[in-house]
């Protein structure tokens, strides 16, 4: 999606991935490559202007190697911390910003000492490579230590409070080169099991309080980090405050509305801002909705024939979970949109 919006603007891309299938492949040259092999990496930077990167997993040493021969923007520093969920939650701490209690857990006592700090329910999750739910285990009672700990033991992990929120929110924003920052709408996202379903932006009857408050943490985090191009920030609503619970510190699904439902994607700003041309406007183009497709496509016929649908298609291979597209609703109101949502739930939606 980063090609698709690069494209037009006469940016070229050489991307790299492990699997020949992927579908970046359409857009510009692309290396097959593990993401840690160093020689992929020089490869993949060579004669370019400018590295970036859609997953914060790419390995720290692979973003180094790159910087060594082209700028790398997002640069290693929010690579850093959003690779770590405690050093994401102190440097969240540290800015002022609310964020679930946490403790570090690096052996079962510390587990024990954890739980009774903060105490239960908590959500014991690890601290490097967790996404979409993968990698934490909530733990109800102490009789769940054990089992939590069995299932993620042999690699640092955290101890998290568990919050008990009214909904989940995320704000994006873009910052430029030269510090410029906007921010896209507060969007409003339900998980199910985990994983991302459906964003509603602007999230539906957010208090003007929390909005503000939304937009000057995210602004906060990417001035300390020197960020330059798209992040996110997932929070918490919880009790009229919004804790942080994660930093993407690139372009998120939970942005994907911004194709057709902000005056500047996610994408297009993300590009024009690593290449270091201005960004431009992120206000919402009206009330939008994005559902995520998972494990398989409806049918495009169908969707396309409610009205203001948009289908994205990954073309990637079916799997069970697996996301493999999107479909976007916009409307002139929220009522309409709330009708035009709903079939294309049936059609794509979580079960259930
Ligand atoms: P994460 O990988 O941290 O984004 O977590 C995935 C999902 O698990 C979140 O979107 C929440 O729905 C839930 N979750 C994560 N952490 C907590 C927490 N501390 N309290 C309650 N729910 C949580």
């Amino acid at each position: 999606m980063l090609g698709l919006a690069g494209v037009p603007l006469g940016a070229r891309f050489r991307f790299l991935d492990p699997s020949p299938q992927a579908c970046a492949g359409a857009l510009g040259e692309l290396l097959v490559a593990p993401l840690d092999d160093l020689d992929g990496v020089r490869e993949l930077v060579a004669g370019a202007d400018v590295c970036t990167y859609e997953w914060e997993g790419v390995p720290a040493a692979s973003a180094r190697e790159a910087a060594r021969h082209v700028p790398v923007r997002p640069s290693g520093a929010s690579l850093a911390v959003a690779q770590d969920r405690v050093a994401e939650k102190e440097r969240c701490r540290a800015l002022g910003i609310p964020t679930a209690a946490f403790a570090p857990v690096a052996g079962r006592a510390e587990l024990d000492d954890a739980a009774s700090r903060l105490g239960l329910p908590a959500v014991l999750k690890t601290r490097r490579g967790g996404y979409d739910g993968k990698g934490q285990q909530v733990v109800r009672t102490t009789a769940d230590l054990d089992a939590a700990w069995g299932a993620l033991r042999g690699t640092p992990l955290v101890l998290e409070g568990f919050v008990p929120f009214e909904r989940e929110l995320s704000i994006l924003a873009v910052r430029a080169q030269d510090g410029t920052t906007a921010c896209w709408p507060v969007a409003e996202n339900l998980h199910h099991e985990g994983v991302l379903r459906v964003t509603r932006a602007p999230a539906p009857h957010l208090d003007a309080g929390l909005r503000d408050r939304a937009e000057r943490l995210v602004r906060a985090l990417l001035d300390d980090l020197d960020h330059v191009g798209v992040a996110c920030v997932e929070l918490f609503e919880v009790d009229g405050e919004l804790l942080a619970n994660e930093l993407a510190p690139r372009v998120h699904n939970s942005g994907h509305w911004t194709i057709e439902g902000a005056a500047t994607s996610q994408f297009e700003n993300h590009v024009r801002a690593v290449v270091g041309w201005p960004i431009g406007p992120t206000d919402a183009r009206g009330p939008a909705a994005m559902v995520n497709c998972i494990g398989g496509m409806p049918d495009p016929t169908t969707v396309l024939a409610i009205p203001g649908t948009h289908l994205h298609d990954y073309g990637k291979a079916p799997r069970l979970g697996r996301k493999v597209g999107h479909v976007t609703v916009t409307a002139p109101d929220d009522d309409e949109l709330e009708r035009r949502l709903a079939p294309v739930l049936d059609l794509a939606g979580p079960p259930g």
